[in-house]
């Protein structure tokens, strides 16, 4: 995994000794969703909701356009998957968009 910056870096790695989750954590602030390859700040509203974020708080980098509108359009009018328990293994990590090269 590569970062646009050491702050970024810091907070995405960032790993609590009490908390399993990084939503339930409340010093874990930023998130990376591998599977739509989007960044957002957490929440912490009790769920896993985050609000995507387009630019690096620290450094400005701009991240790359979140995949979210590929994969449900792959997964549903390519795929035509109707249950979640038909997702392929790729679908379920970053590996659908890599090997798509997208
Ligand atoms: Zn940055
Ligand atoms: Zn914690």
């Amino acid at each position: 995994m590569k970062y646009c910056c050491n702050d970024l870096k810091y907070h995405l790695e960032h790993q609590c000794e009490i908390h399993d989750s990084v939503f339930d954590c409340c010093d874990h602030l930023f998130f990376y969703n591998r599977v739509y390859d989007e960044y957002g700040v957490i929440l912490h509203d009790g769920g896993s909701s985050y609000v995507v974020i387009r630019f690096c708080p620290f450094c400005g980098h701009e991240f790359p356009k979140s995949k979210r509108e590929e994969y449900f359009n792959l997964i549903y009018n390519e795929l035509k998957i109707t249950s979640l328990n038909d997702l392929p293994e790729e679908f379920k990590t970053d590996e659908w968009w890599k090997k798509r090269g997208l």
